[in-house]
């Protein structure tokens, strides 16, 4: 296994695995069971990270990952509620959850 980067947080690292595999490359994260708390590993290295199986598989699984990253920023990306932690489709200017406003709607939009 290869670890190929952290995510920021666990969803969204799921949210890779799934789009990695979709691709084909055989992946998993780790640092999921950790929420159960073992206690064994020190928080700061519990990742989440995500593991690809083959080498080989590196470029292809970093770019599906950037270009996901890319597609996102560009379109109005899923966004994470600054103050509960919920994931939000694009279209939602204010978090469904806690009613937050999308931070950053001020920011000049880019070209
Ligand atoms: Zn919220």
């Amino acid at each position: 296994m290869i670890r190929l980067t952290r995510a920021p947080d666990m969803l969204l690292g799921q949210h890779w695995v799934n789009l990695l595999r979709q691709a084909g490359i055989a992946c998993r994260l780790t640092g999921v069971h950790l929420q159960g708390g073992a206690g064994e590993i020190p928080v700061d290295q519990c990742g989440p990270d995500l593991w690809i199986e083959n080498e080989h598989d590196r470029e292809s699984a970093m770019g599906i990952i950037e270009g996901w990253a890319d597609a996102s920023s560009r379109a109005g990306p899923h966004w994470h509620c600054p103050a509960c932690g919920e994931w939000l489709e694009p279209q939602f200017s204010s978090c469904w959850q806690c009613g937050a406003a999308r931070p950053g709607d001020d920011a000049p939009p880019r070209a």
